[in-house]
């Protein structure tokens, strides 16, 4: 028999910062093959990660969903329990169960729930074009980036950093709070250019010893929650030993002399005691920063997620001001590019229909909200129908005892739209089949690079799939919501959005779907100004302008002692980190991810273990005031003997007592505007 191969672009829609460019292989035009890196888009470069090379594991596995269908059974139980029906059955449930509980509460009691499933602007953002039509309530977007992007905008004021392409021009890189070789393998490649031809160092600032630690020059193992104490000592040795450039900070910083003397009492030995480190490795690292004039900090997510976290990383932030790195090609650092693309969201989010009155919840804090916490509801209406597409939070959202115990309520009316029946979906009541990003058309901006990316359709549904886009529409028509985008087809709301963002029309867009929206280079380092009104970065960040909960934040970088960070009872302090294989829930059901991975483990230091009496690989008990899981030990000396490390994010049914890593994390909020603390958590460990 003749196969039928071609390759076809595509990019990837994951929750990843790299929104790699793909060359796909088709196979008789109904399957596909390998996935490869586009070669000739050049932040992607050819490489892509493992997980999505294999993506023919994900997008063909046995378990994906291709009809709707109705819960027959109880909440919890799965496949099982459900009953095929037909689509227009389906929808008309849907629409029955929203409108059912606008009319006993109010529109407001019902919460279109979603996240980065997809990154897809059209397949992604669209429920808030229902969501604004219908008068439902709000989404506070927290879980991921919200404590990131505040932080940058206290110093920097603009959501765009130096093009990551720069790092094969710098001579240090420092990878701070994050773990590319795991999580966004792109970076390793313009990485690896630098130290081949510059011989470039490498340094990793992270609790433990990752791949991207172990491929590193330098590795500063520091305790969760202590990034801004390392900061500020690095920047009192800047200082101190001549490494300022004060000329730049005279020209583009608001108050140089305040900090400098605010810093004189943050020198290393403060930060050691904070840190855990050696005052010599803080100066070591300071000293290394400061000799390098194009030292490139790429600014991960990891040291955001903590109650402190926006200070965290504008304290970050403040390092490459005080050289005066941005100036330099190679030099400056990058959190995220999403903001660098002035698209117009109206059409696609409905922006113009959006009652700025109504309610806005917290989706970090599903837990508290569907259990009626009055904190979160204010004096409005309990949220009885959820409509949920792109996540799964009943893994993902933190303090998940909380969140089971709201899906579990007899009174909530659930819809998820998925591709497999994640444990979200196995709690609704509804399960609605979902196209993956082969079989849908929709355009990406990116987080790690400048590319704007359009992507179409190169399979035909699985099933009776539809797309996000075919659901919310055909809910509006159900439902009565008037508005244009519901009349569209997602290439024309692409193509209007792009006019109206005074950008190339899709016909107009170049052919290979990649349009670089990289800036000339006096606006990329920020030699016109930086993102305030002043133009200056802001060493004195006024966060009273970023959020409410700012009154323990101090506006010159600093430590703010503000983290779980434990007592007699939890001495330890666990980071639940990504795990390479998984990406969120996203991949952890494929048969070569699970096999990498092999089960829930904890890192902990040999010391620790040989203290509890546990031998590496025996099962340990972690816990808190939320609860305890059981996980299996790993002997690991890469970290401070405080610190234990639950990679993932696994399955609930994964852990022996069938709910996982999240029931141990906190739903507080990050200050000053809100965001999940899952790295910010105090726990004990004994023998399971
Ligand atoms: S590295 Fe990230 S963007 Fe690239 S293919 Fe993997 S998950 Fe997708």
């Amino acid at each position: 028999m003749i196969l039928l191969l071609d390759v076809l672009p595509s990019v990837c829609p994951h929750d990843c910062p790299s929104a790699c460019a793909l060359e796909v292989e088709r196979i008789d035009g109904n399957r596909i093959g390998r996935v490869h890196g586009a070669r000739s888009q050049s932040y992607t470069a050819g490489v892509v990660c493992a997980k999505v090379a294999r993506y023919a594991e994900r997008q063909h596995h046995p378990d994906r969903l291709w009809q709707p269908l109705r819960r027959v059974g109880d909440k919890g139980v799965g496949r099982a329990a459900f009953a095929p029906i037909s689509w227009d059955a389906a929808l008309d449930e849907v629409a029955e169960g929203l409108t059912r509980a606008a009319q006993r509460h109010g529109a407001q009691a019902v919460w279109p729930y979603y996240y980065s499933g997809t990154m897809g602007l059209v397949q992604r953002d669209g429920i808030n074009r229902l969501r604004h039509a219908m008068g439902y309530s709000r989404e506070d977007l927290t879980i991921c980036s919200m404590l990131t992007a505040t932080g940058w905008a206290a110093g920097v004021g603009a959501r765009r950093g130096v093009d990551g392409r720069e790092m094969a021009k710098s001579d240090l890189i420092v990878v701070w709070g994050g773990n590319p070789v795991s999580t966004q393998i792109n970076v390793m490649t313009h990485v690896a250019i630098a130290r081949r031809e510059r011989g470039a160092k490498l340094v990793v600032v992270d609790p433990y010893r990752t791949a991207s630690a172990a491929a590193a020059d330098l590795h500063l193992a520091l305790l969760p929650g202590t990034d801004g104490a390392l900061a500020c000592a690095v920047m009192h040795i800047l200082f101190k030993e001549g490494y300022a450039d004060r000329q730049y900070m005279a020209r583009y910083a608001d108050d140089p002399a305040g900090l400098e003397a605010h810093l004189a009492a943050r020198d290393p030995e403060w930060a050691a005691a904070i840190t855990g480190l050696s005052e010599a490795a803080i100066v070591d690292f300071a000293r290394l920063y400061g000799g390098a004039r194009r030292s490139y900090i790429r600014v991960g997510y990891g040291f955001s997620r903590s109650r402190n976290g926006s200070a965290q990383l504008f304290a970050v932030t403040c390092l490459p001001t005080v050289t005066g790195a941005w100036q330099y090609e190679g030099g400056g650092a990058l959190q995220s590019n999403h903001g660098l693309v002035a698209l117009d969201h109206t059409l696609i989010e409905g922006l113009d229909v959006l009652d700025p009155a109504t309610r806005i919840l917290d989706q970090s804090r599903i837990g508290p909200v569907l259990m009626g916490d009055r904190r979160d509801l204010g004096d409005g209406p309990p949220v009885t129908a959820l409509f949920i597409q792109n996540t799964n939070p009943m893994v993902v959202a933190p303090e998940s005892g909380l969140v089971r115990q709201g899906f579990a309520r007899d009174d909530l009316f659930t819809c998820v739209h998925e591709q497999f029946m994640t444990e979200t979906a196995a709690m609704a009541d509804i399960v609605l089949p979902a196209t993956t990003f082969l079989e849908h058309d929709d355009f990406y901006t990116a987080g790690a690079h400048t590319y704007l990316q359009l992507s179409r359709a190169i399979l035909p549904p699985q099933g009776e799939c539809r797309s996000n886009h075919d659901v919310v529409c055909g809910l509006a028509r159900r439902l009565g919501a008037r508005h244009p985008g519901f009349a569209m087809t997602p290439l024309e709301l692409i193509d209007h959005t792009l006019r109206a963002s005074g950008l190339p029309s899709v016909a107009e867009f170049p052919a290979n779907g990649w349009l670089d929206c990289g800036q000339p280079f006096a606006t990329a380092h920020f030699l016109d100004g930086f993102g305030h009104a002043d133009k200056k970065f802001h060493f004195r960040a006024d966060w009273a302008a970023l959020g409410h909960d700012h009154a323990r934040l101090p506006s010159f970088p600093d430590h703010v002692a503000v983290t779980d960070d434990g007592d007699p009872a939890r001495p330890f302090r666990l980071v639940a980190a990504p795990s390479r294989s998984f990406l969120n829930t996203s991949f952890n059901n494929t048969p070569s991810g699970i096999a990498r991975e092999g089960r829930p483990t904890a890192l902990v230091h040999p010391a620790v273990l040989a203290g509890l009496g546990i031998a590496d690989g025996e099962r340990v008990r972690i816990g808190n005031g939320k609860g305890n899981v059981v996980v299996h030990a790993r002997a690991f000396d890469g970290l401070q003997q405080r610190v234990v490390i639950v990679e993932g994010v696994w399955p609930n049914h994964a852990f022996e007592e069938g709910i996982g890593i999240n029931l141990l994390t906190s739903a507080d909020p990050g200050s000053p505007r809100g965001g999940a603390v899952f790295h910010d958590t105090s726990v004990w460990l004994r023998p399971a």
